[in-house]
């Protein structure tokens, strides 16, 4: 044990942030021989994880492709993600007997709890021994700038830690109830890295209090929709609120709305609206409109999306004019929303440490030798669906084979 105040020395890595890109770092590092200090503010480690995929982790997806990912750079993800794939992952999974599932879109989940997926990793870091500290602040972190060799000097209240490399795996702003802090981004700006401004992602919309009137009732209430912005759908579910709009389809277009943009809902993204309304308009002229939408929506949101400027009445009197403008309303529905939950429940945040003057291949700082940045602290952000992991195990890995 060290006591507070006490020079901790012969460590050869200190991680700050025991998450998933920390421990996995720490793991890798451990293996080829390096001592290593994991230190994290919290009271327990790995809270996200225990926390993610609804208690079950959705700790990868086999599909996983830079496309999935958001940054400044595009590029800069690549190297790391191909060389520690899911399949990677995988294989650590079972062989630490995990069991898990597919639930849709190349997702794994744990068939039972996030634990084991924690549990997993603290074991990787155990047979190498790996120290982990938990509950230590961490106050200063400062090295010469003149000469490259000197290392860096942290303050903790574990003590004064005297170490050549600095792996900083502090993650994103959300979820501040769990731990999350600036850290990361201010010792970033404090060895000259820029910070790619910072944003609330994978989060749920709230709406205007008119615009809630409008959807009165609707909380709990699921559509399958395509939601579109700035040039990027998504097709998954999305659910009503008592703030908003949440599900799948709104958390990742959240990625990419910014306030005072509309958000573009296709309410009936399996059929062709018009084609549909010509059909049913031939086929049932004495039927009401409502009634044909009922069909495909749910008889609620029908009445709310109808209380939004379209009258209802018998398919046969409505001009063609009249079909084509309600097929447009349907699959072209534009609505502003007033903003989002903030980082109190968003998944992740988007921005971070600008990949500039980061190596793609070692996660090495190119200011500062023997600094690293790891994870969701870096300005890449993935969506939903077990991408936010692969980066961190990604990324961890990189730098666990170098520092
Ligand atoms: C509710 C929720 C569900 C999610 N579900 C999924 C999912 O199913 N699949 C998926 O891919 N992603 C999911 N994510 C996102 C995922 O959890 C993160 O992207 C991932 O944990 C980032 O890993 P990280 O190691 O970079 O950061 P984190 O896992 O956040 O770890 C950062 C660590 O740093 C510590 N720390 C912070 N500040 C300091 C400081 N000043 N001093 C010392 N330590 C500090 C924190 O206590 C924490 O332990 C979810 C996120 C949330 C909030």
């Amino acid at each position: 044990m060290v006591d507070r105040g006490a020079l901790v020395m012969g460590i050869d890595v200190v991680v700050i942030g025991a998450g998933a890109a920390g421990l996995m770092c720490a793991a890798i590092a451990g293996k080829r021989g390096r001592r290593v200090l994991v230190l994290d503010h919290a009271n327990k480690v790995g809270k996200k994880i225990l926390m993610s995929g609804g208690g079950r982790c959705n700790f990868t997806n086999t599909v996983t492709d830079p496309d999935d990912f958001v940054s400044e750079n595009a590029h800069f993800c690549k190297s790391a993600l191909s060389r520690y794939t899911p399949w990677d992952f995988i294989d650590l999974v079972e062989r630490h007997g995990i069991a898990y599932h597919e639930k849709k879109l190349g997702q794994l989940f744990c068939d039972n709890s996030s634990k084991d997926i924690l549990g997993m990793l603290l074991t990787e870091c155990e047979r190498v021994d790996v120290e982990i500290k938990t509950h230590c602040k961490i106050t200063s972190i400062t090295k010469s700038l003149t000469d490259p060799d000197a290392p860096f000097v942290i303050n903790s209240s574990s003590g004064v830690i005297e170490v050549k490399k600095v792996v900083i795996a502090t993650g994103g702003l959300s979820i501040p109830t769990m731990g999350a802090t600036g850290f990361g981004y201010q010792i970033a700006e404090q060895f000259g890295h820029e910070i790619v401004a910072t944003e609330a992602a994978l989060v749920p919309f709230t709406l205007s209090k008119e615009q809630l009137q409008a959807f009165d009732g609707l909380s709990g209430v699921s559509a399958n929709v395509v939601v579109s912005c700035e040039n990027q759908s998504f097709r998954e579910a999305m659910l009503f609120t008592h703030r908003g709009f949440s599900g799948p389809a709104m958390l990742q277009i959240s990625t990419y709305w910014k306030p005072g943009k509309n958000i573009t809902i296709n309410w009936l993204p399996d059929i062709d609206a018009l084609v549909y309304l010509q059909e049913q308009q031939e086929a049932k002229p004495n039927t009401e409109l409502k009634t044909i939408l009922s069909e495909h929506l749910s008889k609620r949101l029908v009445l709310s999306l109808m209380g939004g400027g379209i009258e209802n009445k018998s398919m046969r009197q409505y001009t063609i004019q009249q079909i084509e403008a309600i097929a447009q309303k349907l699959s072209c529905w534009e609505i502003m929303p007033a903003g989002t939950e903030g980082y109190r429940t968003a998944e992740v945040t988007i921005g971070g440490v600008s990949t500039n003057k980061i190596s793609s291949k070692t996660f090495e700082s190119q200011n500062v030798s023997g600094l690293f940045f790891i994870g969701e602290v870096v300005d890449v952000t993935g969506h939903l669906g077990g991408f936010n992991f692969q980066w961190a195990w990604a990324s961890g890995v990189a730098a666990g084979q170098v520092v």
